[in-house]
């Protein structure tokens, strides 16, 4: 077996430059001359994982197939690798932590002082290398999470100096994102941040063998070479990441600028073919010249701050790219629809999805939009949250069980139509005990979704803790709002679809953790169909 080879990617000056989209688009690269690539990500606060953060915190959570609850950046990996991530390639300072001190209780160091360095360090370090020693991959992709010189982040910068040292130096490298910005009032690129950050991290003992300078402008010959000489690294390797339309642009830049080239030098590496990305190509192509464009409202409660729905949003641009539209998304406040009058808010859109979520703000809202959607034949996609209200909205609106609501909005409901599962109703714990990750879910014969999926086992991720109330399905179910899938081992409802409607479907789980460029996910793929034919009816 061949080594593995470990890259680390550190950020400096600023957060949020891409240093996940850059990962993402070195993984790229590199798988697509042949190399068998993960990337994982360590981030340096002390929760668990984000299953307990607020969206406005750190955006969306995302689900991977294990039921791990991670950073949003996974997503981005999985988009743009089509390749599965799982609980290991996301590791938080919390849970790193909770690992030594449950292994000081059980009193595996008994004796020691247990210490940031070396116990802390170590388990980072093991942790760097457990993707790598399952023999599934060439090269491994360590995003480390925040900015360096940030007090949360010294021992993972800690444990990539010693980890590097280790590993040795054609087997690791470390390549650092940095912030280059343009002073408008002189009409310059500055470089004295990224030395200020390259000199911390070298403060730490780690010098970058690439630097990636995030910029609005390019970078002109002469500034590289400044760049190069100040940050100790060679000429080529002073990659420029500059502003573009779409993050799918990115492992196109990074091959013109080199990277991957610079990246196989230094850790000798030797790839069988050329990068290979005319299948990307053709995506982009179709996602940049689309034949016309449609309007789609996303109707949730924390549409201030997109990245909440960051794959929902992915999936829409995988789904038009495959549809040759244009899909416009424009996100529709769930409180403001509680408003008299603000159906107006609703008019003129070919589809309406709404959005996963948790509690009661909103909710009449997203109820509200989705009785618009049913009665004004408007193509309708309900995800999780979005499918629970449409079984509520169904029972008050059509069938007159005027008080039908979810236990967890109201838990002395007359019609709890949607209840919390029976084994969550002992929990105490919030942390990691939804119904997370994969489950089958078998699909009636003659129902739109099994057209859709063209196969009658399907599997898809969730995370919720509520579910369609069994009690129900005779009174509720029977008419022309059906149940057209269902978990094979407990019946549960996953999937339910509206007849005499163009396009009504709600769904438990959230396929859009599953859409990658190379795989739209069909429901999306469907969903856009029909609001394709929506808006050629209507316009
Ligand atoms: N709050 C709902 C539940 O827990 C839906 C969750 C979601 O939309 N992800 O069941």
């Amino acid at each position: 077996m061949s080594i593995v080879k470990y890259i680390f990617v550190t950020g400096g000056v600023a957060s949020s430059l891409g240093k996940g989209i850059v990962s993402a688009s070195l993984a790229k690269l590199l798988q697509s001359q042949d190399f068998r690539v993960t990337i994982q990500k360590f981030d340096p606060y002390i929760n668990v994982d984000p299953g307990t953060l607020n969206p406005y915190e750190h955006g969306e959570c995302f689900v991977t197939d294990d039921g791990a609850e991670t950073d949003l950046d996974l997503g981005h990996y999985e988009r743009f690798l089509n390749v599965k991530t799982s609980q290991a390639n996301n590791v938080t300072t919390g849970r790193i932590y909770q690992t030594v001190i449950e292994k000081e209780r059980r009193g595996d160091f008994l004796g020691k002082t247990v210490q940031v360095i070396p116990h802390i360090t170590n388990e980072i370090k093991q942790r760097m290398q457990i993707l790598g020693n399952t023999g599934d991959y060439d090269i491994i992709i360590t995003e480390i999470g925040g900015t360096v010189g940030d007090i949360e982040s010294l021992p993972y910068i800690e444990s990539v100096r010693q980890i590097v040292y280790e590993l040795g130096d054609n087997n690791s490298m470390v390549i650092h994102l940095t912030l280059v910005p343009f002073l408008s009032a002189t009409g310059e690129l500055k470089t004295k941040p990224t030395q200020h950050s390259v000199k911390t991290l070298m403060e730490s003992g780690i010098k970058a063998d690439v630097i990636v300078c995030r910029t609005e402008n390019n970078l002109s010959s002469d500034l590289r070479d400044k760049i190069a000489l100040f940050c100790n690294v060679r000429r080529e390797a002073v990659i420029q990441s500059i502003d573009v339309e779409t993050i799918y642009d990115v492992p196109l830049k990074m091959l013109e600028e080199g990277l991957n080239k610079v990246v196989i030098k230094k850790l000798n590496l030797k790839p069988n073919s050329e990068p290979n990305l005319e299948q990307w190509k053709s995506f982009l192509k179709k996602y940049k010249n689309p034949k016309k464009s449609i309007e789609v409202a996303l109707v949730g409660k924390y549409v201030e701050l997109r990245d909440s729905y960051k794959s929902i949003l992915e999936s829409l641009i995988h789904a038009g790219a495959y549809n040759e539209v244009e899909v416009k998304v424009k996100s529709v406040h769930s409180e403001h629809l509680e408003k008299e009058k603000s159906i107006d808010l609703l008019t003129g859109f070919d589809g309406i999805i709404v959005a996963p979520g948790f509690g009661e703000r909103g909710i009449e809202g997203k109820i509200k939009a989705i009785a618009f959607a049913r009665e004004k034949n408007i193509p309708f996609f309900g995800i999780c949250l979005g499918m629970q209200m449409a079984v509520i909205e169904y029972a008050r609106n059509v069938l007159n069980f005027k008080e039908a609501n979810s236990t967890e909005i109201n838990d002395k409901s007359k019609y709890p139509v949607i209840d919390l599962m029976e084994d969550q109703k002992r929990l105490t714990i919030k942390g990691g005990t939804m119904r997370l990750g994969s489950w089958d879910c078998k699909l009636e014969k003659g129902s739109m979704v099994r057209g859709i999926y063209k196969k009658e086992i399907i599997s898809e991720r969730h995370r919720h803790r509520f579910e369609f109330n069994d009690f129900y399905k005779n009174q509720i179910l029977h008419g022309d709002l059906k149940s057209v899938g269902t978990n094979p081992e407990t019946g549960l409802v996953e999937i339910i679809e509206k007849l005499n409607h163009p396009w009504f479907v709600g769904v438990q789980f959230h396929p859009e953790y599953k859409s990658t460029v190379s795989n739209p996910h069909p429901l999306f793929v469907s969903f856009i169909k029909a609001s394709i034919e929506a808006s050629t009816k209507t316009k």
